[in-house]
């Protein structure tokens, strides 16, 4: 035999020695995982029939059959679906958790056993926890020669070449031996593959067939032949015969009443590779002008993939139960990406391409109510299941803050409502509405402000004057923030503006006025002075309104504020792009009083120079952004200080 090992690689070695030693209990999923995987092939075979229109292809001709032995101790799974090529069986089953770029080392660390083996989708290497050796034969649809990949574990696998009598796969489990935890062997009875089959895969579209244990009297087979010999006691024979086990019904198009909550989770977790059940689930059979079934899911985290390019959006579309589409992208907005899911419609043409599904009526029609649903669904957690909503936005919200973004501000109304901000109330998070319902009569706009992490937002001199006059504020941490706001303006005709811009609209007391306006008069030359000596780094230097305790900030003009400076300061190719920034110099505090002093009695001669190079660098440093000249800014705090 022309055999030589392979070795897995390094990752999936490691975890199928946990997987295969480890604590969970849950063994008999592998029956659930590799029926999953067979009813897979066959989708694809069946839909490859369907539209390379290869005649003598029915339906009806596909199964799946579990066939246990006791005297081999073995359990074979067979199916007819599409099978594998020899690399597709290297690259299939040769590596565990194609995601080898998890660092499942650090989970490792964090999470229980119990978490790994769901999350890493390692679907058919479960077969390792109850069995000692695994043989996969496979014949790829279009080849003659056959495939066998077999492996007993952790210490590697062969391929090599061999026969089979028609397209498809068969797995070979060879039990383990029984163990004072575990009694592999009842995995070969009937009794516990008929429960396994109908708790875990009664939905799988194909027939499940096992040839099953019948009784029947024996009278009734003798009959014809021996009418006399008429016994007591009636006799049975037991006699065998194929069975399908499951019902066939896909989840989807059972009533609602009918499905219980850890069905969905565990065909949701099954089907979208999923280690946790899911927050939301969002089901409906529609009838009318418009039929079909969409059964929706909302992850209760964010993949590692989900914010990355590599992230694939869509539902699945089924047209009267035939799979035609994997990941139908023109299901869902960008916005909605994370929801999981599939749609089901009696009349579209299998033949359709990706192309020609773009332009279907039907399916953007189905688009469009799918979208309404997901919201009014949001709305509703958001209104009655407030723990969760924040759990979900934590995860998604920052999606659906690129929605408000995106196409100039085109989904404000579908999305507005939905997002959430940390505000400087309790710090908790707030929507639009809630921030609307508790403002003074006397406040004008909902005002932002932005920064690195909340608690330097909540330190930000710009924020004082508005906090004293009981303004709620709105936390921007994330990139996005500050962009979304700005493209849509307003909620509910009420603006936003950001804490750091020149205009606040707040009505300052006549007495304030009039001493800010002496102030700003008395000090004008002062304040030109300090502009000359920053020359070209400001558009103004101006006495604060707005400044309580601090002695300096920066407020800015026109659209691009020192946030989005800084963001948009970080992209490729960035144009360099600055916002006009605003000295604002706090006239009651004491170092105003110092430099006016030197000012009156130095003129630009003194200090002055140098005093303005250092509050400037400091309104730089309460920004976040990075001081001009470091060597030059320490220095000149050394001078101060002797
Ligand atoms: P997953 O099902 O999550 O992709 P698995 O480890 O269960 O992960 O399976 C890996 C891959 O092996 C599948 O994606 C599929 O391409 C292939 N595979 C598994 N079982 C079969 C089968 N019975 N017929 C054809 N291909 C299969």
């Amino acid at each position: 035999m022309n055999e030589f090992k392979k070795e897995f690689k390094a990752e999936p070695k490691r975890l199928l020695e946990l997987m295969i030693n480890s604590i969970y209990t849950n063994k008999e999923i592998f029956l659930r995982e590799i029926i999953s995987n067979a009813s897979d092939a066959i989708d694809k075979l069946y839909y490859k029939c369907l539209t390379e229109g290869i005649s003598g292809c029915n339906r009806s001709d596909f199964f799946i059959r579990v066939k246990p032995d006791k005297a081999a101790r073995t359990l074979t799974i067979s199916d007819n679906g599409i099978g594998m090529t020899k690399e597709e069986l290297e690259e299939n089953l040769g590596v565990i958790a194609k995601s080898g770029s998890l660092d499942f080392k650090k989970d490792m660390e964090n999470k229980e056993d119990i978490d790994i083996i769901g999350q890493f989708g390692v679907g058919f290497y479960s077969s390792f926890m109850v069995a000692k050796n695994v043989k996969v034969i496979s014949r790829a649809y279009g080849q003659e020669e056959a495939y066998i990949w077999e492996s007993e574990g952790t210490e590697g696998y062969s391929i090599t070449q061999g026969e089979k009598q028609g397209v498809g796969t068969d797995i070979i489990l060879t039990l383990r031996d029984n163990s004072d935890e575990a009694q592999y062997d009842e995995y070969l009875e009937e009794y516990t593959l008929r429960r396994l089959i109908t708790h875990y895969s009664d939905y799988i579209r194909y027939p499940i067939i096992m040839n099953t244990e019948h009784h029947r009297p024996i009278e009734d087979i003798k009959h014809d032949h021996d009418e006399t010999d008429h016994d007591e006691e009636p006799k049975y024979e037991t006699y065998y015969e194929d069975e399908t086990i499951n019902s066939m019904v896909p989840l989807w198009k059972k009533p609602k009443k009918d499905i219980t909550e850890e069905e969905y989770n565990q065909f949701y977790m099954d089907k979208f590779h999923d280690w946790q059940a899911p927050l939301k689930v969002i089901h409906s059979n529609i009838e009318g002008t418009l039929q079909y079934n969409s059964l929706m899911f909302i992850p209760a985290e964010a993949s590692y993939d989900y914010y990355t390019k590599d992230y694939e959006k869509g539902l699945s579309l089924y047209s009267g139960g035939v799979l035609i589409m994997e990941k139908c992208p023109d299901l869902l907005a960008d916005y909605f990406s994370f929801v999981k899911g599939l749609v089901d419609t009696a009349d579209l043409s299998l033949n359709i391409s990706r192309e020609m599904l773009q332009h279907d009526r039907q399916l953007k029609a189905i688009a469009t109510q799918i979208e309404k649903k997901i919201k009014s669904e949001l709305m509703d957690m958001l209104k009655k299941d407030r723990e969760n909503y924040e759990k979900f936005f934590k995860g998604f919200g920052r999606q659906l803050k690129y929605g408000l973004y995106s196409d100039y501000g085109l989904h404000k109304d579908l999305l507005a409502d939905l997002i959430l901000f940390t505000s400087s109330f309790e710090g908790k998070p707030v929507s639009f509405d809630e921030y609307i319902s508790r403002m003074p009569s006397e406040q004008k706009y909902i005002y932002y402000a932005c920064g690195q992490s909340e608690s330097r937002i909540a330190a930000m001199p710009q924020t004082e004057a508005l906090k004293e006059k009981g303004f709620e504020i709105l936390y921007c941490t994330q990139d996005v923030d500050e962009f979304a706001l700005k493209t849509i303006m307003n909620y509910n005709g009420k603006e936003f503006r950001n804490v750091a811009e020149g205009d606040l609209g707040i009505e300052a007391t006549e007495e304030e006025k009039e001493k800010n306006e002496k102030a700003a008069s008395e000090n004008k030359d002062l304040l030109e002075a300090i502009k000359s000596a920053l020359s070209g780094k400001l558009s103004d230097v101006r006495i604060s309104a707005r400044l309580k305790n601090h002695a300096v900030c920066f407020s800015s003009e026109g659209g691009i504020s020192i946030e989005m400076e800084k963001v948009l300061n970080t992209m490729p190719n960035s144009p360099g792009v600055s916002a006009q920034k605003v000295l604002e110099l706090n006239p009651n505090h004491p170092v105003f009083a110092a430099l006016s002093e030197d000012y009156k009695q130095n003129g630009e001669g003194g200090k002055l120079g140098n005093y303005a190079k250092l509050l400037y660098n400091q309104a730089l440093l309460i920004e976040g952004l990075p001081v001009e000249d470091p060597a030059e800014f320490s220095d000149l705090i050394c001078k101060l200080m002797v």
